[in-house]
This record gives C-alpha cells, structure tokens and sequence, in this order.
C-alpha cells in the first residue's frame, strides 16, 4: 500500500496536498518570478509576527539548527556572553552551539518537567553584568513545555540585554507578536506549525541591531548579516534556494491565514492534543508534565509501567495501522511523544489512539 503514513512527530509532518503539488515546479533562483515568491514569503512572515516595521526576516537554506547556529553566531558578539536557560534537550544544544561559535556560554538548568524560573533568571543576571545575551526555547520540543517567553522578554529589556528565541516548533501556534516582545534573534523553521516541508529556516532580526551584525559572524554560509544585505540588495538568496521548500512554504502559509492565522492553528492543535490526551488516559497512559504544563504542541507520555512493553513494538504495530510515533528524549525515565501538529484533525488523532491500543493489546498489556 503507497498510502502515506500519517507522522505524529514534531517536524516533518503531515502537509496538505495543496502544498505538496506547489513542489511540481521548477524555479530558476535567480529569475524575477522566484525572486517574487521570496519577497512574498518574507512579506507573509512578518505579519504573522505583525511586525509594525521594527524586525527584518532572514531566510536561511538547511533545518532548524542550521538558522539557530546563524542566528548565535551572527547575532552574539565575539566578545558577548549567552545565558542558555536550560531544560530540555534542544537547550543543551543550543549552548553547544554557542560554545561551538567561540561564543563564552553559561547554561543556567531547570527540572525538565518544570518551565524556566524567570526570578531565578533575574538573579544570575544581577549576579553576572557580564551576560550580553539570554537563549530561551520557547517550546521545548524535548518534553513539549511551553517556557515563558513574555516574561522572559519583559525582562532582558529592563535588564537591558539581548534575547535570542528558538521558536521552533512554537512559531505559528502560539503567539510571537511584535509589539508584545522584544528580542534581538527569533528562530523557526519551515517544516513545523506552519506546516510546510522541512529544508529551510527563517530569523527575525531587530532591525535596530542589523547594522552591528556586520563581520560578527564566523561562518561564511551562516552568516545572517551577509545573507541579508544581499537579499534586500537583489531579491535572491546568497547561495543556491532550497527552491521547492520556499514555494511550499508560501503556499503553506496561504493555507494558514485563510484557516484563520495562529489562533485558528492553535485550536486546531488543540482539539488534536485534547482527544489524545483522553483517549491516553483511557488506555491508562499519563503524560510526563503536570496537565496545567502541556500543550497542543507535542505530548510526552510515561512508558505503560509494565515488563511487556517494548517501543520498537508499539512504533511497528502503530506504523502497520498508519501512524509515525516520536520516541522519547528523556534520559532518566522510559517515554515516548505524540505530536498534534501537521494537516491533522481530531479525527486522524481518534485513529492513532486505536492503534496505539492495538498495539497494547498486542503485547498483552492491560
Ligand atoms: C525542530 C526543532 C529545532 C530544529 O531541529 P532541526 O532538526 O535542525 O530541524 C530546534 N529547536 C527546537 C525547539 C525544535 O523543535
């Protein structure tokens, strides 16, 4: 059966089929036409963070961290120094990136079933003036908590430091407004909640610091401030587009405004995460954050506490029924995700339940 699988994971997901035949086309990178897509998509993502002409986007070819390692290396001044507020998985990495760039780094841990503490944030930035910069996830896709970036924001700009966001897998669902935050560097990819392909991500920059980007970074094809002079010099990308990535990301985008723009998204997800959500606990599987802590982004769930379970088995009979899992990031404890996000409804969400009880049954669990 060529049917494909429905993927329950946090990037690639499942794309409408609308966007997938916006790949059937060649572009040449350097033509007005494409040059046209790009100026509309650049266009189309600031109004989804309704900028009122304080930001600038950048395109960036290549996955999510490839514009995080950008966005750190052209943005933290060789002589900054980035606070990573730590509690997952895609925390650590962004420090190792940090530390890569040649950037001096401190990471600053919280229990990864709890959200950044933002006062305990304010004290290390009282303790240490020497910190230039604050790294947040707003998501952390390694769990699914959703950190708090207003108050995160609100704070680096009294503290007068610089805020550097990986909005990955939140960009989209959950509000970036402009004029609610401040930041310096905000981070997303194309292959999440706006539901394009993944091979290309996108920085917001504060156009009030572009001008001190100049040199700062030291990579050559990660290089923000280069990529963006460029861009608003000619219309094109400095190196070869991902070309096909770019037209279905517009064409993602269109979907996503006449759904309604991030709020209609987020009540999707939302609907998607709470029939999961139920249709787990019937089955008796808890998740690992408290209930006030999820979101309709990705769940975390504990391990069924039994010798009988084995996730490669549940991953195949659930695949067989038609549905990708996400195994698990944790280190200390056994579990296993479920994203909602993607061209899904309630409805496929009801399905992937079934099969995940099958799969139980399968094992002799319960
Ligand atoms: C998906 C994701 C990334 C990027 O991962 P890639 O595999 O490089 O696309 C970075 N940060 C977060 C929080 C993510 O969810």
């Amino acid at each position: 059966m060529s049917r494909d699988k429905i993927l329950l994971t946090p990037g690639p997901l499942t794309t409408t089929l609308r966007t997938k035949l916006a790949m059937l086309n060649d572009w040449g990178s350097w033509d007005a036409d494409f040059k046209e897509v790009t100026a509309k998509l650049r266009a189309a993502l600031l109004k989804i963070i309704k900028d009122n002409g304080e930001y600038a986007v950048v395109p960036m070819q290549g996955s999510g961290t490839f514009s995080v390692e950008a966005a750190i290396g052209s943005v933290l001044p060789q002589d900054g120094h980035l606070l990573v507020l730590d509690n997952g998985a895609y925390c650590k990495r962004m420090a190792l990136v940090s530390e890569k760039m040649g950037r001096k780094t401190t990471m600053i841990s919280f229990p990864e079933n709890e959200k950044v503490d933002v006062e305990t944030v304010r004290a290390q930035l009282e303790n240490d003036p020497s910190i230039t910069h604050v790294g947040l996830i707003h998501c952390e896709t390694g769990t699914g908590i959703l950190n708090p970036l207003k108050e995160i924001s609100d704070l680096c700009k009294a503290k007068n430091v610089g805020l550097i966001v990986d909005a990955m897998s939140s960009f989209g669902a959950y509000p970036t407004e402009a004029g609610e935050l401040q930041f310096d560097a905000l981070i997303a990819a194309s292959g999440k909640c706006l539901e394009g392909v993944p091979g290309m991500g996108f920085v917001f920059l504060r156009k009030a610091i572009i001008e001190d980007l100049k040199d700062n970074s030291p990579s050559v094809a990660l290089d923000l401030y280069d990529q963006y002079t460029y861009m608003e010099r000619t219309g094109q990308w400095r190196f070869t587009p991902p070309t096909h990535v770019v037209v279905a990301l517009y064409e993602a985008i269109l979907q996503y405004f006449e759904e309604g723009g991030q709020e209609a998204r987020l009540a999707r997800y939302q609907a998607n995460s709470d029939v999961l959500l139920a249709g787990m606990a019937e089955l008796g599987i808890k998740p690992f954050l408290k209930e006030e802590d999820l979101t309709a982004i990705i769940i975390t769930f504990l391990a069924p506490a039994s010798d009988k379970y084995d996730f490669t088995t549940l991953y195949d009979v659930v695949k067989e029924e038609g549905f990708m899992l996400y195994p698990g990031k944790l280190t200390e404890v056994e579990t296993f995700r479920v994203g909602s996000i993607g061209a899904i409804s309630a409805l496929e969400m009801r399905q992937a339940v079934n099969a995940v009880r099958f799969a139980l049954e399968k094992m002799n669990i319960q």
